[in-house]
């Protein structure tokens, strides 16, 4: 068994190339869902649908999100009327008191449709509906992501970190904002001073994530820490669970250059340096880790170098083996 804890871009990368390596059936993905919304009333987990996406072999590989060649007319209509109606641009926040409401949600991950500030296609919309339905009929999001995971024919089993909601929330100067008004809204612009993952005292680790933990070894691909990996760091249940496994991190960062992302600007508002010394400092449960060939950073854990650049499945296999000659030295 092997477990890949994944955002939305740098792990999935891997792990195009991963199942040549490890065995598909006794894989298990672990998506983030702290950057979870709901839009216009729909629940978007835009980590696990791109690991759904992927398995499914319909990912739009240019963006890394959404579905390849899909069209946008709802979204463009739902623009045309916001702009015909003179209402303002999303991100528009649903009232404070109706984040708690109905749905338990963590608050501040609710927005209106109006101006849909996300970009979400037409196919892509049809998984979130039938998320949400299912999740409305009684379903867990556990029960209803192996659903969908399932109508992807995913050879391997999806699970998200948690049945219960966690909003990771920016902190800047002067105000705070979900996650993905920071980063598809602002560009990832603003200073930010902080980030929090609300709700995450009290989510458990969804039963199937805590398992495929148990089960071991676990293998981190090179995701960012913070936004990605740190909501699940945040829920006792599974961090406790990877201080007792074995633990292979794949840096996102060759030194103290990122591949791609806000990883470094996040890293350091939460108080790490931003490179993957820092990483390393964040994961202080990973026996061991796979570096660049060009990244010289020490650690005080085994190392294994590759060419962690991937643009394509041959470098994806090529780090997939690197993380499997880490676990033997793990
Ligand atoms: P997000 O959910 O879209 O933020 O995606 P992830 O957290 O899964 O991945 C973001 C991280 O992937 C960034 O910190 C990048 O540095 C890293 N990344 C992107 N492409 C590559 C790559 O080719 N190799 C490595 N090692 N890291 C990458």
């Amino acid at each position: 068994m092997v477990t890949f804890l994944s955002g939305g871009t740098g792990t999935p990368k891997l792990l195009d190339g991963a199942l040549s390596v490890f065995s598909a059936a006794e894989t298990t993905v672990v998506g983030n869902t702290g950057d979870d919304v709901e839009l216009g009333g729909l629940l978007v987990c835009p980590d696990i649908d791109t690991v759904l996406f992927q398995q499914g072999d319909m990912l739009n590989r240019e963006t890394w999100w959404g579905i390849a060649d899909d069209t946008t007319e709802t979204h463009d209509e739902l623009q045309r009327l916001a702009t015909s109606a003179g209402l303002a641009d999303g991100p528009r926040y649903l009232p404070d008191e109706r984040q708690i409401s109905g749905r338990e949600i963590a608050r501040w991950r609710r927005f209106s449709g109006v101006a849909e500030f996300m970009l979400l296609g037409d196919r892509d919309r049809a998984v979130h509906v039938t998320r949400t339905g299912l999740l409305d009929e009684g379903h867990t999001l556990t029960e209803t992501t192996r659903i969908l995971a399932d109508a992807f024919d995913s050879p391997v089993d999806v699970v998200p970190m948690s049945d219960d909601p966690v909003a990771s929330i920016v902190r800047t100067p002067n105000t705070a904002m979900h996650f993905q008004e920071f980063w598809v809204a602002r560009g990832g612009e603003p200073n930010v001073v902080d980030v929090a993952f609300r709700g995450s005292n009290t989510a458990k680790p969804s039963p199937a994530a805590l398992a495929a933990l148990t089960d071991e070894p676990v293998v981190i691909g090179p995701s960012n820490p913070v936004t990605s990996i740190g909501p699940m760091l945040a829920i006792d249940g599974l961090r406790e669970a990877l201080e007792s496994a074995t633990v292979v991190a794949v840096s996102p960062f060759v030194e103290d250059r990122v591949f791609s992302g806000p990883a470094g600007k996040l890293m350091e508002a939460v108080g790490y340096d931003p490179s993957t010394a820092g990483v390393a400092e964040a994961y202080p449960f990973a026996d061991a880790f796979v570096l660049d060939d060009d990244d010289r950073t020490n650690l005080d854990r085994p190392v294994i170098r590759t060419d962690t650049r991937m643009d394509d499945i041959e470098d994806s296999e090529r780090v997939a083996r690197a993380v499997e000659n880490a676990l033997e030295v793990a």
